[in-house]
C-alpha cells in the first residue's frame, strides 16, 4: 500500500473509534521512533499515552468548567503563613482526596475573607483532576433549587443526583435567614448524604451562632449533628485576605 492510502486508513480509523489526537501526532512520533530506533511496543505506548493525556485534560477541564467555581485558586496558591490558624500539613493532606473515600466532610468556619471558599474551590478542583463527580453551590442556591424542585414535584430525583455526587460544596451557610422549610429539605441533602458522601461546607458563623438563620433549632441542631459527625472542622480566625491586599495598594 502507498503511504498515502496508509494515511487515509490510519485517519479513517481515528475517526471511527474516537482517536482525536492519534492523527495528529502519529505522522511526527513515527519519524522520530525511526530515528532513535523505538521498538513497535514502545512507539504504541507513546502514541497511546498522547491520546490518553489530551482526554484526560479535556475531561478534566470539562469538570472545572461544569461545576461553576466562583473563582479558580488551588491549594498550591494558598499562602499558609498568611494564616497560621490553618494547620497547613493536615489542609495539604486533605488534597490526596482522601476524605471523599472515607465520606468525611470538611466544615470550614469563620470570618469573610479568610479564605474559607478558596479552600473549598481548590479542593474542588482537585477532585475534578481526580475525574470524581462534585457540585459546587452556595447554600442559598441550593435552598432554591431544592424550593423548585419540591414545587415542580422533581425532589427525588434532585436528592438522587445529590446522593450519586463524590463530593458536594456548600459555600456561604448563613448568608440568608434560612425559613422552617427550608431547613427541612437542607435537612434532607445533609441526611441523604449522611456517611455516604463527601460535604465540604463554609460558613461566617460558628455552630453556636447558626441559630440567628435558621428558625427553627431543632432542624439546625440536627444538620449540624450530620456534618459534624466524621468531619475535618477548621476554625479560621486570622485576618481577611482581602483587606491585606486593599492595605498594601494604599500604602
Ligand atoms: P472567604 O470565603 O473566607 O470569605 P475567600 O476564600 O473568598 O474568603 O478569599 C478571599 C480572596 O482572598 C480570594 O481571592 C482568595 O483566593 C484570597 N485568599 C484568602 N486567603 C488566602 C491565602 N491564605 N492565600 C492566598 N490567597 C488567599
Ligand atoms: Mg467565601
Amino acid at each position: 500500500m502507498s503511504a498515502n492510502l496508509w494515511k487515509t486508513q490510519i485517519q479513517k480509523h481515528a475517526k471511527f473509534l474516537h482517536l482525536t489526537t492519534v492523527p495528529l501526532v502519529y505522522a511526527d512520533l513515527s519519524e522520530k521512533a525511526a530515528k532513535t530506533a523505538l521498538s513497535y511496543e514502545e512507539f504504541l505506548a507513546l502514541l497511546l499515552d498522547q491520546e490518553v493525556a489530551k482526554k484526560t485534560d479535556v475531561s478534566v477541564q470539562r469538570r472545572i468548567s461544569v461545576a461553576k467555581f466562583p473563582f479558580l485558586k488551588t491549594l498550591e496558591e494558598f499562602d499558609f503563613s498568611f494564616q497560621p490558624s490553618l494547620p497547613e500539613k493536615e489542609v495539604l493532606r486533605l488534597g490526596t482526596l482522601d476524605f471523599i473515600d472515607k465520606k468525611e466532610n470538611i466544615l470550614l468556619l469563620g470570618p469573610p475573607g479568610v479564605g474559607k471558599s478558596h479552600l473549598a474551590v481548590a479542593l474542588g478542583i482537585k477532585a475534578c483532576s481526580a475525574r470524581l463527580r462534585i457540585h459546587f453551590t452556595t447554600a442559598q442556591a441550593l435552598i432554591k433549587q431544592l424550593t423548585i424542585a419540591e414545587k415542580d414535584g422533581s425532589l427525588v430525583d434532585s436528592l438522587a443526583y445529590f446522593s450519586r455526587l463524590h463530593l458536594l460544596i456548600i459555600d456561604e451557610m448563613g448568608y440568608m435567614p434560612i425559613s422552617n422549610s427550608e431547613a427541612n429539605l437542607l435537612f434532607q441533602i445533609i441526611s441523604t448524604r449522611y456517611e455516604k458522601g463527601a460535604i465540604i461546607l463554609t460558613s461566617n458563623f460558628n455552630f453556636d451562632e447558626w441559630g440567628r438563620f435558621f428558625s427553627d433549632s431543632v432542624v439546625a441542631s440536627a444538620i449540624i449533628d450530620r456534618l459534624v459527625h466524621h468531619a475535618h472542622l477548621f476554625f479560621v480566625n486570622g485576618a481577611s485576605y482581602r483587606l491585606k491586599n486593599k492595605l498594601k495598594k494604599t500604602l
